[in-house]
């Protein structure tokens, strides 16, 4: 690629893609859980060091790997490009010459191609240094699918620092979505989850008997029940919020009150405000019906990953890039997703935006979603990830807009 300013980008990407594909298939054949991702984290290091990328750095909360690509036109801002590594504990049951050969382990989100991807994204930008000022830091990340997460360490080791990190993008590939179509909103895109478990305490005994008891089974019935008014009645009606209770366990005799019940669920939000108020309500709710009931509980709420807020002057950055690659006509504002991501965690300490590829293809059979054994994509939709987040790492350090930290620091 000698002539890079006389090509377009999708030249490019025509013709690194056979090989952006053998590593996908190769990442695909060998997957590694949350944190395990050594090869995977070798092969990155090693393959951005080969390509000359500078300031190449391993082992950062873990396996993670970042690396430096420096646009030749001097200083500049800095973009921080991230794909996640991990796959899942699932056997695979695809019949493909590319199957996990990890029995057990499977790349059933896609996360072998969104590494694939920002490999190719990696030399692409490097063929255009030339053509920008200022610096794309590339990171690869670890055990996105495990709360707490690899981004959160990664963070904490400071990555968003040296060089100081303006903006931050990512994406994931999406199977609810036909290849062809990007789709992204701005605000809050993907929720909060967190986790509670409600432990009530009361006192067990001969079920024929229940006077002299204090029967943990009804009270769960009554919080379970009551919980289902904070959404209803609690949050605003306009907001978006779940309170699921996934496990009640009690109880093992058909003539015996037990001494204790265990009540947990999932949480997800889209608002700090919201959050806090579930938080708040779920224990004060249990305590006081527990309370009126005569026992006493133990209660644990537990923080996953924060709701992916992207910024909307990044959005719209990005809704612009995208409809060059894939048509106006085929960028489709998203709704509101009530998983999560822990790319959340590098949207809440710098402006940025989160978009998803579409992957699905019916036609080849290609419709499984995440998650499932099998899972498997379109890989014509790594051609457009990579195309479109080179073309928003390029325009974000070109444009002028978009940077409100600098631009505050030239009007001291
Ligand atoms: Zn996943
Ligand atoms: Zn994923």
């Amino acid at each position: 690629m000698a002539q890079a300013k006389t090509r377009t980008l999708r030249d490019d990407i025509d013709e690194i893609l056979p090989g952006v594909v053998a590593d996908r298939r190769d990442l695909h054949q060998h997957p590694e859980l949350a944190f395990q991702e050594v090869r995977t984290a070798g092969i990155v290091a090693d393959r951005l060091r080969a390509l000359g990328v500078e300031d190449v750095r391993t082992g950062i909360a873990q396996t993670g790997v970042t690396g430096l690509i420096r646009g030749a036109q001097g200083d500049g801002k800095t973009v921080l490009l991230r794909a996640d590594m991990d796959a899942l504990p699932i056997l695979e049951e695809n019949e493909v010459d590319y199957v996990s050969q990890n029995p057990g382990v499977m790349h059933a989100c896609g996360h072998d191609a969104h590494t694939a991807m920002l490999l190719g994204v990696t030399r692409l930008l490097l063929d255009r240094r030339d053509d920008f000022a200022g610096t794309v830091k590339v990171l690869f990340q670890p055990a996105e699918e495990s709360p707490p997460g690899g981004a959160k360490p990664m963070i904490e080791a400071g990555v968003l620092e040296d060089p100081p990190v303006d903006a931050v993008f990512g994406i994931h590939v999406a199977q609810e979505h036909p290849v062809g179509e990007i789709r992204l909103r701005p605000g809050p895109a993907m929720a909060a989850a967190d986790r509670f478990t409600i432990r009530i305490r009361g006192k067990g005994g001969h079920g024929a008997r229940p006077q002299s008891t204090i029967d943990p089974i009804v009270i769960g019935a009554h919080i379970v029940t009551a919980l289902q008014t904070l959404v209803s009645r609690s949050v605003d009606p306009t907001e978006e919020a779940v309170v699921t209770v996934g496990v009640f366990k009690a109880g093992e005799a058909f003539n015996v009150i037990p001494d204790t019940a265990e009540l947990g669920g999932t949480v997800r939000t889209f608002t700090p405000e919201n959050r806090d108020l579930l938080e708040e309500r779920i224990g004060t709710l249990a305590r006081g019906i527990a309370q009126a009931m005569g026992a006493e509980i133990d209660y644990a709420y537990t923080r996953g990953y924060p709701a992916t807020v992207n910024d909307s002057e990044m959005t719209e950055l990005v809704r612009e890039e995208a409809a060059k690659v894939v048509g106006a006509d085929h960028v489709v504002e998203s709704p509101l997703i009530m998983g999560a991501e822990d790319f959340s965690y590098f949207l809440e300490a710098r402006p940025g935006a989160f978009w998803f590829v579409g992957s699905k293809n019916p036609e080849r059979g290609l419709v499984w979603g995440h998650h499932h054994p099998k899972f498997d994509l379109d890989e014509a939709a790594m051609a457009i990830g990579m195309e479109s987040m080179a073309s928003v790492a390029l325009r974000y350090l070109s444009d002028e807009a978009g940077d409100g930290r600098r631009e505050a620091a030239d009007r001291v």
